[in-house]
């Protein structure tokens, strides 16, 4: 495997689980996420998202941007210093709920999205940050990748196919170093209290999981890896009594080489869907016709209702609400070096 480094600002994951992933839901579903443009779309745009999103993932966004802040807060410039400060998390929380104004459906529900991440965050800070009864630091730093915090950091994997150029990568919240040198990820999840066990059953098998630890194991041979610490933060409980769970998660080298090689499998069937659509000049008509796209109750509502059923329910006029009622997605570039 060869590797890629690439720090980029807070998103999803380029080539990650969930853009292969959701091949395997539906094809039609990871088409529409992920390749269809309407003729109006901006050329730095892929794949179409629905207008408004829904509050549970605002929610998580905003707490994201505020966790990204605060493990940041504490850097001076060249190592973690442990000085967290809840100010500027804080501030980032409201800067970004103004930036995505547009994706909330009313003021109100924002006003109110705002108060409980900002709660969410406080809580978080005064049990982990500093004289907090579970405080990362001294033990947990955040470590030091050529000169900056590991936070955000993007790791891409080579998938080392002829075709050339197909990349997995994995998104870290924040990469931890212990007091033995040991490397840990974590990944930042809010959660409802009462999806907290199924969400930790979950990642004991979850891509996501096991494409971070992957990068991890590849990108950084000189140190062990302890593991991927899933961090949940229960939504629920924000304002009364404020609820955690940390769960460590690693993978063992077949169920490595089993993930890698489903990657590889869904990345050789997504350039077979490309070749196919760049042959027609009607890509729509020819998605129709050539993916895996019946619709049946656990595809279209298995993971939750799909973005886009309201599309299938009726595909003669679903292409007009796609293009009345989504909005472009703006790319996001794969890893700059490979
Ligand atoms: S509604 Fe069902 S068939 Fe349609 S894109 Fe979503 S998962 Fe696929």
């Amino acid at each position: 495997m060869t590797h890629s480094f690439s720090p980029r600002p807070a998103g999803g994951s380029a080539r990650g689980w969930s853009y292969y992933s959701a091949l395997s839901n539906c094809e039609l579903q990871w088409f529409l996420k992920y390749l269809y443009r309407s003729k109006e779309a901006p050329p730095k745009s892929t794949g179409m998202e629905a207008r408004f999103t829904p509050r549970h993932l605002l929610v998580g966004s905003l707490f994201h941007i505020g966790a990204e802040t605060w493990y940041r807060s504490s850097w001076d410039g060249s190592q973690d210093t442990g000085a967290y400060n809840l100010d500027p998390a804080i501030d980032a929380i409201h800067t970004l709920a103004t930036e995505r104004e547009a994706e909330w459906s009313s003021p109100n529900e924002r006003l109110d999205d705002i108060a409980l991440a900002s709660s969410l965050m406080t809580h978080y800070g005064q049990r982990f940050g500093p004289n907090g009864p579970e405080q990362d630091y001294p033990n947990y730093r955040v470590f030091n990748f050529n000169g900056l915090p590991a936070v955000e950091l993007e790791l891409g994997i080579d998938l080392e196919m002829a075709t050339g150029g197909e990349v997995f990568t994995s998104k870290l919240d924040v990469i931890l170093m212990d007091n033995n040198g040991v490397l840990w990820g974590m990944e930042h999840k809010t959660s409802a209290a009462r999806r907290v066990h199924s969400q930790l059953q979950k990642f004991n098998m979850d891509g996501q999981v096991t494409g971070q630890y992957t990068n991890l194991l590849s990108h950084f041979p000189s140190h062990q890896i302890g593991g991927v610490i899933i961090n949940i933060v229960v939504k629920d409980a924000a304002k009364t009594k404020p609820s955690f769970h940390r769960r460590i998660y690693t993978r063992t080298e077949p169920q490595i080489q089993q993930f890698l090689d489903s990657v590889r499998i869904k990345s050789a069937r997504i350039n077979q869907i490309k070749d196919g659509l760049t042959k027609t000049p009607d890509q729509w008509d020819t998605a129709l016709t050539i993916l895996d796209c019946t619709p049946n109750a656990e595809r279209c509502y298995g993971m939750g209702k799909c973005d886009f059923f309201e599309i299938c329910l009726d595909r003669e006029v679903g292409r007009r609400i796609l293009d009345t009622s989504f909005i472009p997605r703006v790319r996001v570039d794969g890893p700059t070096a490979v």
